[in-house]
């Protein structure tokens, strides 16, 4: 049997990163009404529709986030 003493040093670090995302799910967000850019629909976005900006409906928006550019 071998002694890894020095891994278990390294997932001190990795703690870290997981907290970002516990934060995500925590409180219900403040949701804004608007329409997707792609499809049409009236969606619900956690954060305020900027004009400028298209804003996607959950459908689209796994669809571009699995998309590759
Ligand atoms: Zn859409």
């Amino acid at each position: 049997m071998e002694r890894k003493g020095f891994q278990r040093d390294r997932g001190h670090s990795r703690d870290r990163g997981s907290s970002r995302e516990g934060g995500f799910s925590r409180e219900p967000q403040k949701m804004y009404k608007a329409k997707c850019s792609e499809c049409d629909m009236e969606t619900e976005v956690p954060f305020k529709p900027d004009p400028d900006r298209p804003v996607y409906c959950r459908e689209c928006y796994a669809k571009r986030k699995s998309r590759k550019f």
